[in-house]
């Protein structure tokens, strides 16, 4: 049974088994599965997850500030005390997850760098 790319990412899974972990540090992707032993090296998710919890936090975060501004009118100190960790909880919450996800993303789909040709067979 295949196992779904968002349900595995979500969860930090493995994207072949759906079991083992795939993280061995915070953003780092262990070698190999530990419940099926599949190969995490190909991991090559880039900028990809920076890219789209930024944008995530921007959609959410950027309009709550605005409106705790024009709701509320605090100085400008409330706003350096507030945003910069409501932003960077909300990034570090998010980060894992979406990074496991846009792998397993790659590994439904077997993504990989392109190549002009196949290599000849003999
Ligand atoms: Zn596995």
């Amino acid at each position: 049974m295949a196992v779904s790319p968002f349900t595995a990412g979500i969860r930090c899974r493995c994207p072949n088994c759906g079991e083992g972990r795939v993280f061995a540090g915070f953003l780092r992707f262990k070698e190999r599965c530990e419940a099926c032993g599949a190969d995490f090296r190909i991991a090559d998710a880039g900028d990809g997850p920076a890219f789209f919890v930024m944008f995530a936090a921007l959609i959410f975060i950027v309009p709550s500030a605005m409106f705790f501004e024009f709701a509320l009118r605090p100085p400008g100190w409330v706003h350096i005390l507030i945003w910069p960790p409501i932003t960077l909880a909300f990034s570090m919450f998010f980060l894992r997850p979406v990074k496991a996800l846009l792998f397993a993303l790659q590994w439904r789909h077997k993504a990989g760098e392109a190549r002009l040709q196949e290599e000849p067979q003999e």
